[in-house]
């Protein structure tokens, strides 16, 4: 963006989450006047009012008023919805309306890797991220993982590289974002209540990644997902190298396996990286994360002596499969961020010892069916929990025994007491939070606390 498209123009933010803020600031500071409007009430904005006091920029909470609509430019936090009222309005009246994302990628000169996919996204980006650290290659990460884009652009040194986690919701407002290097890890049914529950519109939003690419970037994808190299075929960008990435088969470009071996063919070259069995953290969805980030970081140069130490010693992301604590011979993982169906079908794979799983919270809409295999095969028993307690129990009668509890406490003291020697208690919900949390953080740490308490048996 250029310095005379912001001066004295008009933003209205919508959201006053980080992002929106974050957008704000960056604004204000290349003389934009902003105003940002948040539904929250003022109480609750609090100390984002006094923040944007201090920048010099307006606000309205408790509502969102036409006040919005009186802008050059709209600015949308990922937490609105596209049909929201304001937005069709601001349509109506050829505003123009881009997301976070898109504003601060206008402030970015810096070459942008871009991670977007329903599940592993965090995962990724932190290991990417950390294989560029690790190879002394100066790096910012940054988007939905939590310092929003627009704070990171502001400090941007010549040459460092961007990883940024991309939403649906960012790319369903973008126009000329154009990273890079753009990954698609998998595509599976989430979010469905923004997308007018039509699966091809999410996909939709997720193909929009690449929509900008061009000659010499890279587009990585998941070629054992066949939504995701659907989605990538029907109409790949011109010019675009495309690295495809495989668990299950050996591909002539891309990353794969070769004798259990981590292998890329990329230039014309293969090189082999890793074992996989030497990578730490574990699973074929963690397989397939490592493999996305593997090629991220080879195509900006990143030494493979490097990528396999960095490799090594990853310990993964809290709340994704994370060890809490083993006890009387059982281990307790906390998983609190499988929110969806596909994550704990993931996550029940992971596992070769028999599992205790707590299951259950803010139905999505999810449909069970597609676990009861892998329920069958590894599960011992499902401990129900949350609003959505008797939808799960419903969902695996006859599958295997499911307990019913009220709280976390009651969940994990029946999940001990289905438990014995060798097993794994796993929290892995495949639901939201919000029933009887404020996030999937704030779950998992009480999961945690819980465990740690816990007195070893007599
Ligand atoms: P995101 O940021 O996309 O939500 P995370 O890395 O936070 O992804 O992982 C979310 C959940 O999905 C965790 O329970 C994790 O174990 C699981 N998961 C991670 N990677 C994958 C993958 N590639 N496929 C399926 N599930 C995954």
């Amino acid at each position: 963006m250029q310095e005379e498209d912001v001066r004295g123009r008009r933003f209205s933010i919508l959201g006053g989450a980080r992002s929106g803020v974050a957008a704000a600031e960056l604004l204000v500071s290349h003389g934009a006047k902003v105003f940002l409007s948040d539904r929250n009430s003022e109480q609750a904005m609090a100390s984002v009012a006094a923040e944007l006091r201090s920048m010099g920029a307006e606000f309205e909470f408790g509502d969102n008023t036409d006040r919005v609509l009186d802008a050059d430019m709209l600015v949308v936090s990922p937490g609105v919805r596209s049909d929201a009222p304001l937005l069709q309005k601001a349509i109506r009246r050829g505003i123009p309306i881009i997301s976070e994302l898109e504003l601060a990628s206008r402030f970015c000169s810096a070459p942008i890797v871009a991670i977007t996919g329903t599940n592993g996204k965090t995962t990724t980006t932190t290991l990417a991220g950390r294989m560029f650290a690790d190879a002394r290659v100066p790096c910012a990460v940054a988007g939905n993982i939590g310092t929003a884009f627009s704070q990171v652009v502001r400090s941007l040194t010549a040459g460092t590289v961007v990883v940024l986690e991309v939403s649906s919701f960012q790319l369903d407002h973008i126009a000329t974002f154009r990273p890079a290097v753009a990954a698609i890890l998998n595509i599976t049914p989430d979010h469905l209540d923004r997308y007018e529950h039509d699966f091809g519109r999410y996909i939709a939003s997720k193909r929009r990644i690449f929509e900008n690419q061009g000659e010499g970037d890279v587009l990585i994808y998941n070629a054992d997902d066949p939504v995701t190299v659907e989605a990538v075929g029907k109409n790949p960008p011109n010019g675009v190298t495309l690295l495809p990435f495989s668990t299950r088969k050996e591909l002539p470009q891309g990353a794969f396996l070769a004798g259990g071996v981590v292998t890329v063919a990329a230039g014309g070259m293969e090189r082999e990286i890793i074992p996989a069995a030497a990578i730490s953290i574990r699973g074929e969805h963690n397989l397939a994360n490592s493999m996305a980030a593997v090629l991220a970081a080879i195509t900006r140069d990143v030494p493979v002596a490097s990528l396999r130490a960095t490799l090594k010693n990853f310990k993964g992301v809290e709340h994704r499969l994370e060890f809490v604590r083993e006890l009387d011979g059982i281990t307790y993982v906390n998983d609190s961020k499988a929110t969806n169906v596909d994550s704990v079908w993931y996550a029940l794979r992971s596992f070769t010892a028999p599992l205790i799983v707590l299951m259950g919270g803010r139905d999505k809409g999810n449909d069970y069916r597609r676990l009861r295999e892998p329920v069958k095969e590894h599960v011992k028993t499902i401990v129900a929990i949350g609003e959505s307690a008797d939808k799960v129990v419903a969902g695996f009668a006859g599958v295997v025994p499911t307990i019913k509890a009220a709280t976390m406490e009651s969940a994990i003291a029946a999940a001990r007491g289905a438990a014995t020697r060798g097993d794994i208690v796993l929290l892995s919900p495949a639901c939201a939070s919000f029933d009887w949390y404020k996030d999937y953080e704030h779950r998992g740490r009480v999961f945690k606390e819980i465990v740690n308490a816990l007195p070893p048996m007599q």
